[in-house]
């Protein structure tokens, strides 16, 4: 199998930078072919802006998403671009590797998501009508490809926890996971998270690289985040609510869990 590592830490020799190189050696092991994105090694440039489209007309006002589209099926996108499309039609498996910082991705790596994520790519694909509304979330360019994150936190595990000051886990991620992930097709893995960083002594960096190992392992076998599909039925087109009745519990659910298939459907 293929597997795309994309890698946002500066310092090659730091925890992730650890993990990243025991990762890319597991998977090489298991017979698998990797391919590393090491967007700071890389230089990439973070900031999506006209630059990203090479034959736009300048004398017109730039629109993001409409030149986005010409420049992607017009072949006229930036290089670096388009070869982590390539990159990603190539993988079966995709790994974003990040320090969580401020609630999310290191900017870089929020970065290579607007730019790679062109339109007509990853987004405003398939057909928009009362029936089906784009090929998102579930469906898309990655339909069929595995995902999975691997963070580190400061936080400790408690702090992420259902009662946590900073939110669950699932939550802080969910709009990596859903958002960015799921909605150009992915099946989106549970998430490898390694908290409390500061305190890492070689016994708990073994044990990490252990449970690490048993993930990569199971990339291929793993059940998937159970996420709803938009255009399998349970969601009102176009208002894209979840019908009535589907949410967990006595009808008052909200926020993201109610996009979870309910363990006894
Ligand atoms: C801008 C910013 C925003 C942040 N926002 C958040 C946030 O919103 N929420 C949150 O929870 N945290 C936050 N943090 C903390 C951040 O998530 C952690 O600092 C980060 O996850 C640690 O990963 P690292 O690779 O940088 O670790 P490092 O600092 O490189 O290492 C962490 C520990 O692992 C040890 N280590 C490194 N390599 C090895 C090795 N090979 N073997 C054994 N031990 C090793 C180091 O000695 C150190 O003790 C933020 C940090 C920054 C800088």
């Amino acid at each position: 199998m293929n597997v795309l590592v994309v890698y946002a830490h500066p310092e090659p020799q730091s925890l992730n930078g650890s993990l990243k190189s025991f990762t890319v050696e597991r998977l090489v092991r298991a017979g698998h072919d990797v391919r590393v994105s090491d967007l700071y090694a890389m230089g990439w440039k973070a900031a999506a802006d006209g630059e990203d489209f090479l034959e736009r007309d300048r004398g017109r006002r730039l629109d993001m998403m409409k030149d986005s589209k010409h420049a992607y099926v017009t072949g006229t996108q930036a290089a670096d671009i388009a070869g982590q499309q390539a990159d990603l039609l190539w993988a079966d498996a995709v790994i974003f590797q990040f320090p969580l910082w401020w609630f999310g991705m290191p900017a870089i790596l929020k970065g290579w998501v607007e730019r790679v994520y062109a339109y007509g790519f990853a987004y405003g694909v398939g057909e928009y009508s009362d029936k089906h509304w784009g090929d998102r979330y579930g469906e898309g360019v990655f339909k069929g490809k595995r995902a999975m994150l691997v963070v580190t936190t400061g936080g400790w595990e408690s702090h992420y926890g259902a009662r946590g000051i900073n939110g669950p886990i699932e939550d802080v991620l969910f709009p990596i996971t859903h958002g960015i992930l799921h909605y150009p097709g992915f099946d989106v893995l549970p998430p490898v998270v390694i908290y409390r960083t500061s305190k890492m002594e070689d016994a708990r960096f073994a044990h990490v690289r252990e449970q690490l190992g048993q993930r990569l392992d199971g990339l291929w076998t793993d059940a998937p985040i159970a996420f709803r599909k938009q255009n399998g039925g349970d969601y009102e087109i176009p208002a894209l609510t979840l019908k009535p009745g589907l949410e967990p519990g006595d009808g008052l659910a909200r926020g993201f869990e109610i996009h979870l298939q309910r363990r006894d459907s």
